[in-house]
């Protein structure tokens, strides 16, 4: 379908009050970005709007990963995704020992159970959603755009603006989406019921990076990978960036472990993790995704049905095939990954297509 194909069922012009496109793309994170990349590139008209003053939803830092990190040997997608837009990739560091933070006391372990072989991006993974962003037309993404209602005929609301689309895609996590999104009272309240129950991946979770002048700890025959039951982080990675250089260690942390002097307690688990040779950290970055409120509603903590994701109503759009969930959420297989992100995007550009040829 082209534009004036579009217009025609429209029935309206672009004005300031109201822009209509083919497709409205909410939430510009790697799933919602790959959708209208793909749509583009087909010749369909896209508009993403996008609630944040920027881009990647959960991914987030560059190049000290705040958001996701890894990508796994057999997710097609992300590596295809990397060498199409010339990313650099890297393996992740594993070489060395080690460390068991008990409760007894500081164990090292000969070898690194810990990791598992994965890959990095270089620049961080923001460099995805970054360059998938730079290659949208101009006049494409529209940021700081809460979409507040989508209704029965597809008008998209936010404060400042509408848009009228032929479809629309909920680039978000469900349950943020029903929380935040005044939806069209049509939609089957099964799938209102199950949008609600579906967890947000790593939603309350907060990620600790540890920037440092080198990574010491290599020079020590350790690996960075470190569990602890005493905290505040509870698991470590070497999150340096290729050569090691930026050099840094991430952690995971509760969110209900945070308190204000926080810091404080994970440089001190550093030293007694590390040693006292180890140096104090150049910065302590501290990302509590439980807090973002265009990741997680706040009434979802906790959320425990992990079997909700890619649940079999998110596989067909809704309203006469106009209305899709692609986030990674969203995903029958991989979910919670970017590989997820990416394979809920796949099905919907297909499902939008496929009704595109169907009516024209
Ligand atoms: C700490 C952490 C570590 C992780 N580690 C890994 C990892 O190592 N490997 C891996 O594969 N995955 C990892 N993940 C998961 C990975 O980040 C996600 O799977 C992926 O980024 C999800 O992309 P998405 O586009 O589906 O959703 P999101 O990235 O959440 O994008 C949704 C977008 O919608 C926007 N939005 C929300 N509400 C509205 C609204 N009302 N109107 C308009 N826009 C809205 C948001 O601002 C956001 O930009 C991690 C996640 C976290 C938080």
């Amino acid at each position: 379908m082209n534009e004036s194909q579009y217009d025609s069922i429209c029935g309206a012009v672009n004005t300031k009050e109201l822009r209509c496109v083919d497709v409205a793309v909410i939430g510009a994170g790697i799933s919602g970005l790959a959708v209208a990349d793909q749509l583009i590139r087909a010749g369909l008209s896209v508009s993403v709007l996008e609630a944040r003053a920027r881009v990647g939803g959960r991914l987030l830092g560059s190049p000290l990963d705040l958001g996701a990190s890894w990508f796994w040997p057999g997710e097609h997608r992300v590596m295809a995704l990397t060498q199409r837009l010339a990313i650099e990739t890297f393996e992740q560091y594993r070489t060395g020992d080690a460390l068991i933070d008990d409760i007894a006391g500081l164990q090292r372990y000969p070898g690194n159970p810990i990791d598992v072989p994965s890959y990095r991006i270089a620049g961080g993974t923001s460099a995805l959603a970054a360059a998938l962003t730079a290659e949208l037309p101009p006049g494409t993404l529209h940021l700081q755009q809460p979409v507040h209602e989508i209704t029965s005929d597809l008008h998209v609301a936010t404060r400042e603006h509408r848009w009228q689309a032929h479809h629309v895609v909920i680039a978000l996590p469900p349950a943020l989406a029903v929380h935040s999104i005044t939806l069209p009272p049509e939609l089957p309240t099964d799938l209102i019921d199950v949008a609600a129950r579906t967890p947000v991946w790593m939603g309350d979770s907060v990620k600790v990076v540890a920037h440092f002048k080198e990574p010491f700890w290599r020079r020590d025959g350790l690996a960075g990978a470190a569990m602890s039951r005493r905290g505040p982080l509870t698991e470590l990675h070497d999150m340096s960036g290729p050569a090691g250089e930026p050099a840094a260690l991430f952690g995971f942390a509760r969110a209900a472990s945070m308190h204000a002097d926080i810091e404080r307690d994970i440089r001190d688990q550093l030293i007694r993790m590390f040693g006292k040779q180890a140096p104090e950290p150049i910065e302590v970055l501290i990302q509590d995704w439980s807090r973002e409120q265009w990741t997680v509603p706040p009434d979802t903590y906790g959320l425990p049905d992990y079997a909700k994701f890619g649940h079999p109503m998110y596989q067909q759009p809704a309203l006469a095939g106009r209305l899709h969930w692609s986030s990674t959420e969203t995903a029958p297989s991989y979910a919670g990954h970017i590989e997820g992100a990416l394979a809920a995007a796949e099905r919907t550009v297909t499902s939008i297509l496929g009704n595109c040829a169907a009516t024209t």
